[in-house]
């Protein structure tokens, strides 16, 4: 079987209330992708994301990561598995304490990496972010949309393969939104596969890439080139 880098398969999952956030859901995503995941507040778009990166877990159904069932990898095992990812929200989670170097370099730290491999790739990924020479500032001392820059950099700077944007402009002004959803394309022309939930439609209508729309759990719509389209 022609396995894509991610498949859902009938993925139902049952919160421990008994509240039913996903319904059967069916869906393929390929390595590079660019998919956005639409649809009213409520209808599962987060616990989609959650299903894929390994935070929650279906309670029927598979999710397939490179071919294997994410559910059989051994607890031990999950925190290397979760590598494979990058996760960005609406509230950027960035440690105030730290600068946003440090913010950044935290990830490598704990990977591992030498201090000297860390000031380079940390550098590196602050000038991709548009943040360069900003290194040393406090979150308490840049904007949102600066902030949110940071917290991009510091999803990719350990190279996932997929980055998860969940309402990463939720929290942002126009002119920033647009500057993140740029680095969104910049980091997906890198061949990081990318999936963003949002509601903003101004942003899926701009980026004229694949759309999966939601709606109670279940995939309503999913188009290749698709605008962010309600009424089916
Ligand atoms: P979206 O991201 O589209 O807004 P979510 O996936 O966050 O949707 O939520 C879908 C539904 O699942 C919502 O009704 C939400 O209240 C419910 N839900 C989410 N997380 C939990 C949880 N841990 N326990 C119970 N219900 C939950």
């Amino acid at each position: 079987m022609n396995m894509k880098l991610i498949n859902l398969e009938r993925v139902t999952k049952e919160y421990s209330d008994g509240f039913v956030a996903l319904n059967g859901v069916d869906c393929a995503i390929d390595q590079g992708e660019f998919v956005s995941l639409v649809g009213a507040s409520g209808a599962g778009k987060s616990t989609l994301l959650k299903m894929i990166y390994a935070d929650e877990f279906p309670t029927d159904g598979a999710v397939y990561f490179g071919g294997r069932d994410i559910a059989q990898t051994k607890r031990r095992l999950l925190p290397y598995f979760r590598r494979n990812f990058g996760t960005v929200f609406q509230d950027f989670k960035l440690l105030p304490q730290k600068t946003v170097f440090e913010n950044i370099a935290y990830t490598l730290e704990v990977h591992g990496k030498s201090d000297a491999q860390i000031y380079d790739e940390v550098n590196h990924i602050l000038r991709v972010v548009n943040m360069a020479d900003q290194g040393h500032k406090y979150p308490n001392q840049i904007s949102g949309g600066e902030q949110q820059r940071v917290s991009l950099a510091r999803a990719v700077i350990h190279r996932p393969r997929v980055l998860i944007a969940d309402e990463p402009t939720g929290n942002l002004d126009p002119i920033s939104t647009l500057e993140i959803v740029k680095l969104l394309l910049k980091i997906n022309s890198f061949g990081t596969t990318v999936i963003l939930a949002t509601h903003d439609k101004s942003i899926v209508d701009k980026l004229n890439r694949r759309v999966i729309l939601m709606s109670k759990g279940r995939i309503m719509r999913d188009d290749l080139r698709g605008k962010y389209i309600i009424s089916a």
